[in-house]
């Protein structure tokens, strides 16, 4: 491992300030994925700011929706009360992720901030545009079982690995955060990004910005949420596809959805181009199946994951007709 400096922030003004300083720094919630990633030498940042003492951990009712701190962790995230009763579906994702140590340790903040998985960025022997832009990506020509099939680019394929991450997509999400110009939000939808020509860059959060907290939104159809996640092993795995879905239903017709996607793209993959497909209409395996035939439209699979396509289509459906038929808890 590189030698770094440490610094323990006071409070978030404090936190901003020191990393502001040095465009090298980086901050240290949980460290779950960044200290692995120092010790393979595929981040090497020169000071790490701790923030782990800062007062950012605490889940509170805000204008009929809920703010959740930046530090809350992974586990009282996914077991908190309003959060199991009301946004299932998040609760759901959380527990679907790594595994009871990685989530006390993990907070949300840093589950915002997660870095792929692909087995090229994490192994220093190879090139990666993500890790050294402009040396190539080997993902594209090589062993692409895992990779994205939607929104990917000649620069890089790779996937976002959060399941956090898709639930807050599909709950509409907003990302607070407090940076040397001030505070601003960011809507999930704009918060990761596509690979493009920069898949050096994960997010459009700035690198002497922190995020301080979470918004979710009341909304009509949170409450009929739902996770499903389809990886090779049942525990401690990475998703191959993941959907996160929501209903609003009034009778047997939907009356407002949302429908989100992991493991398909180089961030949670909003499809609302299904959601338009499900609004109004009668809540039926038709309708499922056209919102799944739609949320995979335009998909671009590479040599080895073309079965991602026909496996996000069912799991669309399944997830679907379970959410419409009010099935609520486990972890599929
Ligand atoms: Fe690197 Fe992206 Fe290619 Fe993986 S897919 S090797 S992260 S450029």
């Amino acid at each position: 491992m590189n030698p770094f400096i440490y610094k323990r922030a006071t409070d978030p003004g404090d936190a901003v300030h020191e990393i502001s300083g040095n465009r090298n720094a980086k901050f240290l919630g949980g460290g779950t994925n960044l200290v692995d990633l120092m010790k393979m030498e595929v981040e090497l940042p020169t000071e790490l700011v701790d923030i782990t003492r800062l007062n950012l951990k605490s889940i509170e009712k805000n204008g009929g929706g809920l703010r959740i701190g930046a530090l809350v962790s992974n586990t009282d995230l996914a077991t908190n009360r309003m959060v199991m009763e009301n946004y299932p579906v998040l609760s759901q994702a959380i527990l679907a992720g790594a595994s009871p140590q990685l989530r006390n340790m993990a907070t949300v903040g840093g589950n915002l901030l997660q870095r792929t998985r692909c087995y090229y960025f994490m192994d220093t022997a190879f090139p990666c545009n993500k890790r050294v832009p402009g040396s190539g990506c080997p993902a594209i020509p090589g062993y692409n079982r895992i990779h994205a099939i939607l929104g990917t680019s000649d620069k890089c394929i790779a996937v976002h690995p959060s399941d956090m991450c898709v639930a807050l997509a599909a709950l509409d999400a907003v990302i607070n955060v407090r940076g040397p110009r001030g505070d601003r939000q960011i809507p999930i939808s704009d918060f990761h990004r596509l690979p493009g020509d920069t898949p050096n860059i994960d997010t459009n959060l700035q690198q002497d910005e922190l995020i301080v907290s979470v918004d979710l939104p009341p909304a009509p159809f949170a409450k009929r949420s739902r996770y499903l996640k389809v990886r090779d092993r049942a525990q401690y795995a990475f998703a191959l596809v993941s959907v996160a879905v929501a209903l609003e239903l009034n009778g047997s017709r939907i009356q407002s959805a949302r429908l989100a996607m992991g493991g398909v793209a180089h961030k949670p993959w909003r499809s609302t181009d299904a959601e338009k497909i499900l609004a109004g209409a009668p809540a039926n395996r038709q309708t499922f199946t056209a919102a799944a035939e739609a949320a995979v439209k335009g998909a671009q699979p590479q040599k080895y994951n073309a079965f991602k396509v026909e496996l996000a289509k069912r799991a669309i459906v399944r997830v679907l007709e379970e959410t419409a038929s009010g099935k609520t808890g486990g972890v599929a």
